[in-house]
């Protein structure tokens, strides 16, 4: 099937194969609807609805305030974070599920900044990526404006060359937003700790959707969503882990009550907790808490399948299967691959680029039902993307491939170009 351009059949035998395809039957996915931006806004856990229905009639409406205790509410935050843990080569204790990716990033980068500063005060920078997600630049630059270092954007290509002796920190996101290109984590971390340097990584598009190792890799710090590939919903608390040997060394700028040691003893003075914990800020989103929980019980299942290797796989063979649509059946469209062809190098998503339309190519296919999204290019280096997030956990090969017939067929007919397509909405 290499080289031939795979039909129908070949993808409905894949899908008939695939020995993960039940996995699909815990999510509730609208009939009609090929959902590829999973790595967006996972879609909804079929527990999810019953377990929050739950959290908010029974735990809330009748326990009320006693369901702190009683329903666990206190303690869903590592509860939750263990289960992640799972997911990104971390051990339990050392996750916790809590705020927005945003805010983690701000903590975990103010703490390397505070070990870099003890332990390497000359040094003078944070290095990260141009083509990064903006939350974390803005974060970067604002820390640094507040802390007096300085923020040093480069390419891909340039990083090892940017790491030199007085870059105190590496923050990178391990799958980039655009493209899907994936970071070796472990070989960047080494290059990176050779120089004194500690590393920040952002698993926003990687946790839940390639195999990630934080322990093996000698990570520093990291952070990611919850609400993409983890499927917690909308606004789904984030996550954060430190290694443990940095854990105890610093108290994180947001110390808030629920980081104290003893937050109940209600204190004057701040003690932070041991461990992870301190990571936490204030009250945490009990409602948003429990969907991201279930959510993340569809992971659990997998185990039993193989896990993220086992997902990893069938992740790789669907943006591949993807790639070679694009370069027979959608050959002579315009399109080019912004997604590496190396598997090693790519996370769960395909990227495309074309000199015009992107945008109303993609809201061509919405209209269709198959749902992906446009990513703004910069008008130079960084062109504009049509980008497709594969979910193993949920997208078949039959879709992949109507995906691609979709597509065909937007550009054939030429209805992208009506000019309803051309509107564009607040959100991208
Ligand atoms: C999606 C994403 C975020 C989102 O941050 P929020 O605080 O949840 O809005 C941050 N960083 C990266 C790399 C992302 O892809």
């Amino acid at each position: 099937m290499m080289n031939l351009t795979p039909t129908l059949q070949d993808c409905e035998l894949l899908d008939a194969q695939d020995p993960l395809r039940d996995l699909r039957d815990q999510f509730d996915l609208p009939p009609g609807v090929i959902y590829l931006d999973g790595n967006s806004l996972g879609v909804l856990p079929k527990t999810a609805p019953a377990r929050v229905a739950h959290a908010v009639t029974h735990e809330w409406g009748t326990d009320l305030i006693k369901s702190w205790n009683t329903a666990g509410w206190f303690t869903l935050p590592q509860r939750v974070g263990d289960k992640i843990a799972r997911v990104i080569g971390a051990q339990p204790g050392e996750v916790v599920a809590a705020d927005s990716t945003s805010i983690n990033l701000f903590k975990v980068l103010a703490a390397a900044l505070h070990i870099a500063q003890a332990d390497h005060p000359h040094k003078t920078k944070i290095v990260s990526e141009r083509s990064n997600f903006p939350t974390d630049l803005y974060i970067a630059e604002a820390l640094c404006k507040e802390r007096g270092y300085t923020l040093q954007l480069v390419e891909a290509d340039e990083i090892a060359a940017a790491l030199q002796a007085d870059v105190a920190v590496l923050m990178l996101t391990h799958v980039n937003y655009r493209t899907g290109a994936m970071h070796n984590m472990q070989a960047v971390t080494a290059q990176a700790h050779a120089q004194g340097i500690i590393t920040v990584w952002d698993l926003a598009h990687s946790a839940g959707a390639v195999p990630v190792d934080l322990n093996g890799s000698g990570a520093d710090f990291a952070v990611g969503c919850g609400y993409k590939y983890l499927n917690g919903g909308p606004g789904a608390p984030a996550f954060v882990w430190v290694h443990p040997q940095h854990t105890d060394r610093f108290w994180q700028p947001l110390a808030g009550w629920w980081g104290h040691a003893a937050p109940f003893a209600f204190t004057p003075d701040y003690q932070p907790a041991a461990g992870i914990t301190r990571y936490q800020c204030g009250t945490q989103p009990i409602l948003s808490l429990t969907a991201l929980d279930c959510g993340l019980d569809a992971f659990l299942a997998a185990e039993a399948l193989g896990g993220m290797t086992a997902l990893r796989q069938k992740s790789l063979a669907l943006t591949g299967l993807f790639m070679q649509l694009v370069r027979t059946r959608l050959h002579g469209h315009g399109f080019g691959i912004a997604t590496p062809t190396q598997e090693d190098e790519r996370g769960s998503q395909v990227s495309l680029t074309r000199a015009e339309g992107a945008y109303a190519i993609v809201q061509a296919l919405i209209a269709r039902g198959v749902i992906g999204d446009f990513r703004a290019g910069d008008g130079g280096q960084h062109p504009d993307i049509l980008r497709f997030g594969f979910t193993p956990l949920y997208v078949g090969y039959a879709d992949v491939w109507q995906a691609a017939e979709h597509l065909h067929q937007v550009m054939q007919s030429g209805e992208w170009q009506d000019a309803r397509f051309a509107q564009k909405n607040a959100v991208t």
